[in-house]
């Protein structure tokens, strides 16, 4: 990966001292692209692979399908990345088909965000995740190239990021006590629920701390008062809110029933995907889950995230199993929301980058320009 900056210095090196420009402005004189530069998109498919296998309601897995993404500009390089855990449909093959058709050379200013970014969207209907990887390297670049993290961009507080939880899948006792045990440096745990042994799982955690608790059932309950049954439980068991409890084709008016009811906030992620979801979900949940890889990026995401709090809803940011360049792309919005499930680079073990970190429990996001991170592979 080129994704660092090392190449590009090097080069500038050769180049000799007049091409450096005086004063302190030598981080800035690396991100000038060469004259007359066009943007160059590259990819190569990447194998996530999990610290343990992990198993949520609909299905069980140890690796995680990728494709890591450059935008190269005349020497600057933007980084992006499509994470595409196979329930969700994307797989490698459609999304080097996507990005195939994505010719990035047409456009003279990269930051025309918005023109290359709609275009982008009408290449092909769906293909979310791979529309996200070009969103990301864009962004990348784009904050490169103004010598600025996002966050900054956006005008967010980097000091105001919050805690992010830590996940624990659906498994036996005996290892469910030792993820909680490897999540010692965690404040909140997100507990996957929605399978056989519900109870148990909740029963076990609690049986050895009482840190505070998320509930991601993934679509796992089938029936509304099950449902409610199983939220008023959690509450009496420090449970801070419960994800998208029943299946995505639940009729509105029956989650609209249990949110209502519920004594925990109701969060939307399998039902709330793109922005023009986020209307539609308002009333039937108490909030959303913003995910890059559903948002087709950083744009639409930013954008969801201002509609929700418009329309009063509570708003997580979360994640796939992915490596540090999605989740630091992600991280740029997290001072913002009010829950962060931040942890998919922490349950991969070949991540190729490092950038937003977590401190303490907490986001911590990269000081670093664009997205905030550096290849270290
Ligand atoms: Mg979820």
């Amino acid at each position: 990966m080129r994704c660092d900056r090392r190449g590009f210095v090097k080069a500038s090196a050769l180049l000799g001292a007049a091409a450096v420009v005086p004063r302190a402005a030598g981080p800035a004189a690396e991100r000038q692209p060469a004259k007359g530069a066009r943007m160059k998109l590259t990819f190569r498919p990447f194998t996530a692979e999990l610290r343990h296998v992990f198993t949520i309601a609909v299905s069980s897995r140890s690796t995680t399908p990728d494709m890591l993404v450059e935008i190269d500009y005349g020497g600057v390089i933007g980084c992006g990345e499509a994470s595409m855990p196979p329930y969700l449909g994307e797989t490698q093959e459609t999304c080097a088909a996507f990005l195939s058709k994505v010719d990035l050379s047409r456009y003279p200013d990269p930051f025309e965000l918005e023109t290359i970014l709609d275009d982008i969207d009408r290449v092909a209907p769906g293909n979310p995740a791979a529309k996200a990887s070009v969103d990301i390297a864009l962004h990348d670049l784009v904050g490169k190239l103004m010598n600025q993290p996002w966050y900054k961009i956006w005008g967010y507080p980097r000091d105001k990021a919050p805690l992010t939880s830590f996940t624990i899948g659906i498994d036996t006792p005996d290892v469910v006590r030792q993820k909680v045990k490897e999540a010692a440096p965690y404040r909140i745990l997100k507990v996957k629920l929605g399978g056989t042994n519900d109870r148990e799982m909740i029963e076990t955690i609690r049986s050895v701390t009482d840190k505070p608790i998320t509930v991601d059932a993934n679509q796992g309950w089938k029936d509304k008062q099950h449902a409610l049954e199983m939220i008023g439980w959690l509450k009496e068991r420090n449970v801070l809110f419960c994800e998208q409890p029943m299946p995505k084709e639940t009729p509105l008016d029956q989650m609209a029933w249990l949110t209502e009811r519920s004594p925990l906030p109701t969060i939307a992620d399998e039902s709330c995907q793109r922005l023009g979801d986020v209307k539609k979900v308002q009333g039937a949940f108490t909030g959303i889950n913003i995910k890059l890889m559903k948002s087709t990026g950083m744009r639409e995401a930013q954008r969801m995230l201002t509609v929700a709090r418009a329309l009063g809803m509570k708003v997580m940011i979360g994640c796939m199993t992915e490596t540090s360049c999605g989740i630091s792309a992600a991280s740029q919005l997290s001072p913002m929301v009010d829950w962060a499930d931040l942890d998919g680079a922490l349950l991969i073990r070949n991540d190729p980058f490092e950038g937003a970190t977590i401190v303490d429990g907490r986001v911590t996001i990269s000081e670093r320009a664009g997205i905030g991170v550096r290849a270290i592979t």
